[in-house]
């Protein structure tokens, strides 16, 4: 990663970003700059809208609960999204939380929910997921924010994905045990497909579904060791290994 300033804050703004723009604080981000980090008149911070890059603004306040920023200059140009699909049952709230936030750090670029025979609740708060993602976001330096796309039944989630996107199909009965050797094999590392990850439900997969998931044609399944993961557990496992491979972190 380039040089990069971890000590200025970082913040998602909605507004459009040019030189002189002024971006008034709303009251969450104005006692998170002044009072929670205690900064002042002048100092740096970076926003971004995922659409304009990333700029240095400096920090105006008017006492400890209302400021602005004013926008001073464009450091980095606006990036892609990253084109890794994460497909994931829903959780409860708070570890669903954690799953979207580790997701997003570890560069998925689009979270799409699915809805499984196992799934508890198939009701999800798209707004929070959304805010999760800004969250992380903010924090890992990344500026697009992921997309975050309405649930679907397994079978629409699947026949959703291009044919050419490599599905990596987290899965306790894989046949190869080497996760790295199966995806080696899966695909060339030296020119990676488009990928999608699919992990399942805290009650797994059906019978059913596991055997439509692997009737996928360009489909993988992936063991991620012989201990059974919970499914937030399982994100970070199975993102780690596929940007280890074919990823980005190559
Ligand atoms: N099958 C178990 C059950 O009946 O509760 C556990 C499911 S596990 C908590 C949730 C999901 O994480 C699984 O559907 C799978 O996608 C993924 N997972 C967990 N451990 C795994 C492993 N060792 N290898 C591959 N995938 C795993």
């Amino acid at each position: 990663m380039p040089a990069y300033d971890f000590k200025a804050p970082r913040l998602f703004v909605e507004a459009d970003l040019a030189p002189g723009t002024v971006l008034p604080l709303d009251r969450a981000q104005a006692n998170y700059l002044l009072n929670v980090l205690r900064r002042g008149e002048e100092d740096p911070v970076l926003v971004f809208n995922g659409r304009d890059g990333e700029w240095r603004a400096t920090l105006v306040a008017k006492g400890r609960k209302d400021g602005e920023l004013r926008c001073r200059e464009r450091i980095r140009p606006q990036a892609e999204p990253a084109d890794l699909h994460y497909l994931f049952a829903p959780l409860k709230s708070a570890r669903l939380d954690y799953l979207a936030q580790k997701a997003v750090e570890m560069g998925a670029g689009t979270l799409r929910p699915v809805l499984t025979r196992y799934t508890q609740g198939d009701r999800i708060n798209l707004d929070r997921l959304r805010a999760n993602t800004v969250e992380a976001a903010e924090q890992c330096g990344i500026l697009a924010i992921p997309r975050c796309l309405p649930p679907l039944r397994l079978p629409e989630a699947m026949a959703a994905l291009e044919p050419g996107r490599l599905l990596v199909f987290c899965d306790e009965d894989a046949p190869i045990a080497d996760p790295v050797r199966a995806l080696s094999e899966a695909a060339d590392p030296a020119r990676p497909p488009p990928l999608a990850i699919l992990v399942g439900p805290e009650g797994g997969f059906s019978e059913e579904e596991r055997e439509a998931i692997r009737a996928r044609p360009n489909t993988v399944a992936l063991s991620l060791g012989p201990r059974i993961l919970r499914a937030d557990t399982a994100a970070v496992a199975v993102l780690a290994l596929v940007q280890s491979v074919l990823g980005d972190c190559r």
